[in-house]
């Protein structure tokens, strides 16, 4: 294993120019994701017919990651199935709760790129604050505070009577007027009176999602273009964090990365690249900022 203080990316890999790339994507991602990828030269073929909600849809706790990726994996091999493409696309989505003080939602999003022609696959991921949000009401004015607080109607809603666990839900909210309707009939057959609001979950219906699936398309279109030092295979990156950057102000270590493990998941080159930063900035101490 090499230490050294290298932290530029190693050189362009135009490997997947030319290539078609199946995606397999409901709910309208193929326009978040093709542009970005577009950059590379490929071309993606978009595989629609398939029912993804039939592989999970969205809980109210986030999964493991390993989970989330599987799922991810299993999208991208069906479209490759229908498609014959070797070189298959999909991504996963969650929400759940933020993992600092568990209070805020969060969201985080994988996008896998699964390679039969060499044997790899390459995995861009981003995870920040999401919107998601639900509300109990049984008064019109609740729910529509609700609403403008959460962004609607660029953000849609959905609702279902009584709670959480109603099967009657009513999706596709996009209008003020749709809204009131939905409202009150969900209202008028609730037993409790109560209704309960929603953010939508799926893609198209949730823009901060929309912006977190970019970040991790980004990701993927950084990894597709970072070169094996050894081999040339596309997909070198980052794959484990060491944290234990020093405070600039105690000197004690910090839960900051201070070096990351980079693999090659074709030949198994690895090597240790310690970050660009010296210290870690004191709100990050333990010492300092508990
Ligand atoms: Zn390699
Ligand atoms: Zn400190």
């Amino acid at each position: 294993m090499r230490h050294d203080r290298r932290v530029t990316p190693a050189p362009l890999n135009d490997y997947y120019k030319e290539k078609t790339i199946s995606l397999l994507t409901k709910h309208r991602k193929e326009s978040i994701i093709a542009p970005i990828l577009s950059s590379a030269g490929c071309r993606i073929e978009l595989i629609s017919q398939f029912d993804t909600d039939t592989l999970g849809t969205f809980t109210r706790e986030i999964p493991r990651v390993a989970d989330q990726l599987e799922t991810a994996r299993r999208k991208a091999r069906i479209g490759m199935e229908i498609s014959g493409c070797a070189l298959g696309l999909a991504s996963e989505g969650s929400f759940g709760s933020d993992p600092f003080i568990g209070l805020m939602p969060w969201n985080r999003e994988v996008v896998v790129l699964v390679d039969d022609i060499i044997g790899i696959e390459i995995i861009g991921m981003a995870e920040e604050a999401g919107t998601h949000h639900h509300l109990a009401a049984s008064r019109w004015e609740e729910a529509s505070d609700f609403a403008n607080r959460v962004g609607f109607p660029d953000q849609y809603l959905t609702l279902r009577p009584n709670n959480q666990n109603d099967p009657r839900i009513i999706k596709d909210i996009t209008s003020w007027a749709h809204f009131e309707d939905a409202f009150r009939s969900a209202a008028a057959i609730a037993d409790t009176g109560w209704v309960f609001v929603e953010t939508d979950g799926r893609a198209h219906g949730n823009p901060t999602r929309r912006q977190i699936i970019a970040k991790a398309t980004e990701d993927l279109f950084r990894k597709m273009q970072s070169a094996c030092p050894s081999c040339g295979s596309p997909g070198y990156a980052a794959v484990q964090s060491f944290p234990g950057l020093p405070c600039a102000d105690c000197g004690n270590p910090t839960k900051i990365a201070r070096a990351q493990l980079w693999l090659c998941r074709k030949c198994g080159e690895h090597e240790t690249r310690e970050t660009a930063r010296q210290l870690a900035d004191p709100i990050f101490c333990d010492y300092c900022n508990p």
